[in-house]
């Protein structure tokens, strides 16, 4: 059985109460790379104008009784050795003496010295994956050809040495025309760099990502498929944003549910955010849905709004109301909105119900 402290249903006393569980800081918008599919890029910067204190965050972290999990991400929380001591290390201190499980998110392109010191602070170190090799790394990044194989072998070194320290790294790919049929050479490629965790996700099109190709639901699923076929068992795929479900009218689409639910070492994450997570904007003090797509922000701390007010006022929100349906039996809590909006444009799920019971095999 894997345990996924950040799969919203885990947390929740019943499968319809939702609590916040889960709380992302962002804690710098500076970044060394500028890629292609960055769900941030519009809000990157050479250098960011303020930063909250980081006994403000950590009050508005403490007015949140519920909180299992702290992720920092950014920008690039490890670009500077500043917001690395000052923000970043200070945060995960105070989660782990809370109990909390934690994930930073990083390209892995920072030297390895950046990131010894936060050894035994880290749960999951997370790292986005879409490439084949160095070239494509270079098409994705931006980067001049020499920076990019620097990189791109420092990215590689820090894998290999953090996972041999016994780090778990999570690498993230997106499903997109470009990766779709790469999956599972990226799988194994990961598993033997030492990686545990594939997180896979389609790509959606919002902020820098918007004018970018999405895959249809029938070439999301053929995806899917090729990657459980091709895929080193011995890495775990966490299927994220996954826009497939158990109460489908379209049989394939269940069957591909059912597959995936069946398959060892293979989980489907209820989408956290607004379910059991909120993002902090550690620049501003803003409270937000998610850190990309620019929602529209639940309140400030910095106004004195709590963290479980936020939540609650997501909980409210009208536009979320055709997609929050539960299904407990198939441990199912529907479509988050960039899913629904990308693929369901016009589906009522609250009249919908789980056609699949979860297998008893399921991972979670
Ligand atoms: S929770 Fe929603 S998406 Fe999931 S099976 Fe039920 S109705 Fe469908």
């Amino acid at each position: 059985m894997i345990r996924d402290p950040w799969e919203p249903l885990a947390h929740r006393p019943s499968p319809h109460q939702a609590v916040l569980s889960s709380v992302e800081v962002s804690v710098t918008n500076m970044c060394n790379l500028r890629c292609a599919h960055c769900a941030v890029g519009d809000q990157l910067m050479g250098k960011d104008p303020f930063r909250l204190p980081v006994e403000t965050i950590i009050d508005a972290l403490d007015q949140a009784p519920d909180l299992k999990t702290l992720s920092l991400t950014g920008g690039e929380p490890m670009v500077s050795r500043e917001v690395v001591e000052q923000w970043v290390t200070p945060l995960l201190r105070y989660a782990k003496d809370r109990g909390l499980a934690t994930q930073v998110n990083s390209n892995l392109t920072l030297p390895l010295e950046r990131y010894l010191p936060l050894e035994g602070l880290i749960d999951v170190l997370h790292v986005s994956w879409n490439y084949r090799d160095q070239r494509d790394f270079e098409a994705v990044s931006g980067l001049r050809p020499a920076a990019a194989e620097k990189l791109f072998r420092r990215m590689l070194d820090n894998m290999e040495a953090l996972s041999a320290r016994g780090w778990f790294v999570s690498a993230e790919s997106m499903m997109t025309p470009e990766t779709a049929a790469y999956l599972g050479a990226f799988n194994r490629r990961l598993g033997a760099q030492g990686c545990r965790r594939h997180e896979v996700h389609p790509r959606y099109p919002v902020s820098w990502a918007a004018a970018l190709p999405v895959l249809s639901l029938e070439e999301t699923a053929a995806a899917v498929e090729r990657l459980l076929d091709e895929r080193d068992p011995d890495v775990w795929i966490l299927f994220g944003t996954f826009p497939f479900f158990p109460c489908s009218p379209e049989p394939s689409h269940r069957a591909l549910w059912r597959r995936v639910q069946m398959t060892p070492n293979t989980t489907i994450r209820n989408d956290p955010d607004g379910r059991s997570r909120l993002n902090v904007d550690g620049m501003t003090g803003r409270i937000r849905v998610t850190d990309f797509g620019n929602p529209a922000p639940l309140g400030s701390i910095l106004d004195g709004v709590t963290l479980p007010e936020a939540f609650a006022r997501y909980q409210e929100d009208l536009s979320y109301k055709p997609y929050r349906c539960v299904c407990p039996e198939a441990g199912c809590l529907g479509p988050n909105g960039i899913v629904a909006r990308t693929y369901f444009q016009d589906v009522d799920f609250t009249a919908r119900r789980a056609l699949e019971p979860l297998p008893a095999a399921a991972g979670l």
